[in-house]
């Protein structure tokens, strides 16, 4: 028999949720089945996203209404439209065999008209965001007096967000009767407070250990200054050819500006914020669920409810505020029994943080390398020969032009076309990875880390050398650079490579290093128009004699500049630091 029909769901139902490929229920919806259909209980269950949540209290609320009637008998409260749309979605799928089943999604953003016309028509099943909720409730539109189930979805999330009184006066406008089902990824004492205030003895359902993330997540974490965050996140992506992911960013502007940067790079990204219009945010995923974007760059408000299966990465660019987000944040990947990997960039100061979302989650995580440079572009290149290997051939198509093709290859060895071949989608990689720097911070070697590349080969060298010419920039120590750094820097910017440097003087707001005489020009021409922390980089000769004169007046203006950056930015490349919550939970 079908171990639905066993949990008491009609075959009309079990047709549909067949279909949709629902062939045992998850765990949570095993044991919340039953519960909830007995229909005399408050409930409280204590679950992650994507493990079957929706259809665990949507089952029973489509066994235990009367559709012959065509007023509100349920009330779906949830904190995001995303999640709102996507729970009356299921629910309208889940109901596709039954008749007169009339469901409405209410939440902002959209037409109000729309939603009051069909609230008129009548509905039994309301999905909500309170905000909405309260404004169609203000207007008298919707009469509440017969609702006997109250479900409270995300309801951690929706206390983060600020519902609190928006649930507290909406739930007042339904009878005291009803049964209210409460769903929540943690239980922090908001929410344990909600549970107390509005139920009375509720069953209570926890899924796996308390706060437990899913056991399918793989949690790692990688060590990097900040300065290096964009270049090791890049390289992580590059080293995951199929990564198909979630950034989460911990501001809109941080959001917008990887977003920009990734799509300068090449990379098929978008962002997706609070500050973009509801037609922007739905383009965006679409373009998503589609596939046509690899990577989201999300907030966390804007990524709730996302519902996307296969996201085999959720990479946390920025950890969130509060402790309690990363659950939601990493619930995002490992869908429906599905594995995958959640990823965080930290610096040395925030492993503490790392430590403590281990308690949370109850897994360890497990530390990463920033892969090098080599090993992105062997994982590339690989990629690239696995594409070739399953391309599908239209020996129709292709056969017209096959001839013509071979011609042009003629000259050519097999060894030399697929040389070409792998150069024509590879020299991206090639070229951006040369000499690229590690990126990894040694945890054991304290703060500013270690420059584990060889110092002796390339720093080692005594004096200046006369086929050098040692050239001054305006950036030092006080930008958090190391010499290790400064050297990768100077490469990444003037494609030159790093063999072509020499001897490289660290000082505070400015540095000397030598460069290869032939190597000059491009220096020059690489720092033209370069911006650090929105401060021109200024690259100069530092021929003896002048070169001390310069450099005075260098410290004078460098110093004054470098302690004001600092203190506006935090003296981080990249390190758009949000302004953090006053709830923090850190
Ligand atoms: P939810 O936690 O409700 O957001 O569900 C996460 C994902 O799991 C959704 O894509 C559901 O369609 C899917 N799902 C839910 N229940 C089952 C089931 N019993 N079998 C297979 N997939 C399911």
């Amino acid at each position: 028999m079908n171990p639905f029909i066993e949990l008491g769901i009609r075959h009309d139902i079990v047709n549909a949720i067949t279909e949709l490929g629902f062939e045992a229920p998850t765990p949570i919806q095993e044991q919340a089945v039953p519960v909830l259909l007995a229909g005399s209980n408050d409930f409280v269950g204590l679950a992650q996203t994507g493990t079957g949540k929706t259809a665990a209290f949507g089952l029973p609320l489509l066994e235990l209404l009367d559709f012959s009637q065509k007023y509100p008998q349920a009330l779906i409260l949830c904190p995001t439209r995303e999640l709102c749309l996507q729970i009356s979605k299921d629910i309208e799928k889940y109901a596709k065999n039954l008749p007169d089943v009339h469901v409405v999604a209410v939440y902002g953003g959209a037409s109000i008209g729309d939603q009051l016309r069909q609230i008129r028509r009548g509905v039994q099943i309301v999905v909500a965001t309170p905000g909405r909720m309260l404004d169609i409730i203000g207007r008298k539109a919707i009469d509440f007096s017969n609702v006997r189930y109250v479900v409270l979805d995300e309801a951690d999330e929706m206390l983060n967000m600020g519902f609190q009184e928006d649930i507290n006066n909406i739930l007042s406008t339904t009878p005291d009767e009803k049964k209210t089902w409460l769903f929540s990824a943690t239980m922090p004492a908001e929410v344990r407070r909600i549970a107390k205030n509005y139920m009375t003895d509720p069953f209570e359902l926890t899924m796996g250990t308390k706060n437990t993330g899913n056991a399918n997540i793989d949690h790692h974490y990688y060590v990097i200054r900040a300065r290096d965050k964009y270049a090791a996140f890049k390289r992580i992506v590059d080293s995951n050819p199929e990564i198909f992911g979630i950034v989460f960013c911990r501001t809109k502007i941080e959001t917008q500006e990887i977003a920009e940067s990734l799509i300068k790079d090449g990379y098929n990204a978008d962002a997706l914020h609070g500050d973009l219009s509801q037609q922007q945010r739905d383009k965006v995923m679409k373009r998503y669920r589609e596939r046509s974007l690899q990577l989201l760059i999300a907030t966390d408000v804007a990524a709730r409810g996302i519902d996307v299966n296969d996201v085999t990465h959720v990479i946390n660019y920025s950890l969130p505020d509060e402790l309690e987000n990363y659950t939601h944040r990493s619930g995002r990947t490992a869908r429906a029994g599905k594995t995958g990997i959640s990823i965080s960039l930290v610096n040395l100061k925030e492993l503490g943080k790392i430590r403590q979302i281990e308690k949370v989650i109850g897994k360890p995580f497990v530390k990463m390398e920033v892969p090098r440079g080599e090993a992105v572009v062997e994982k590339q290149l690989f990629a690239m020969i696995n594409k070739v290997n399953e391309v599908e051939v239209n020996d129709n198509q292709i056969d017209a032009y096959l001839p013509k093709i071979m011609e042009s290859f003629s000259e050519l060895s097999k060894e030399e076309i697929v040389k070409r071949f792998a150069a024509l989608e590879f020299n991206r990689f090639l070229e951006y990875y040369e000499n690229a720097p590690d990126l990894n911070v040694d945890p054991s070697e304290g703060r500013g880390g270690s420059d584990r590349r060889g110092k002796s080969e390339r720093f080692g060298r005594d004096g200046y050398k006369s086929d050098y010419t040692r050239l001054f920039i305006n950036l030092g120590s006080v930008d958090d650079f190391s010499r290790g750094d400064i050297l990768g820097y100077i490469c990444n910017n003037t494609r030159i490579s790093g063999k072509a440097i020499g001897k490289i003087d660290l000082k505070g707001v400015y540095t000397f290093f030598e460069v290869e005489n032939a190597a000059v020009d491009k220096v020059f021409s690489g720092f033209q128009n370069v911006d650090f922390n929105g401060r021109t980089v200024r690259v100069e000769n530092a021929g003896e004699g002048r070169g001390g004169e310069r450099r005075s007046r260098s410290f004078r203006n460098g110093g004054e500049s470098g302690s004001r950056r600092k203190r506006e930015h935090g003296g981080g490349f990249r390190d758009f630091s949000g302004k953090r919550r006053e709830k923090s939970r850190w």
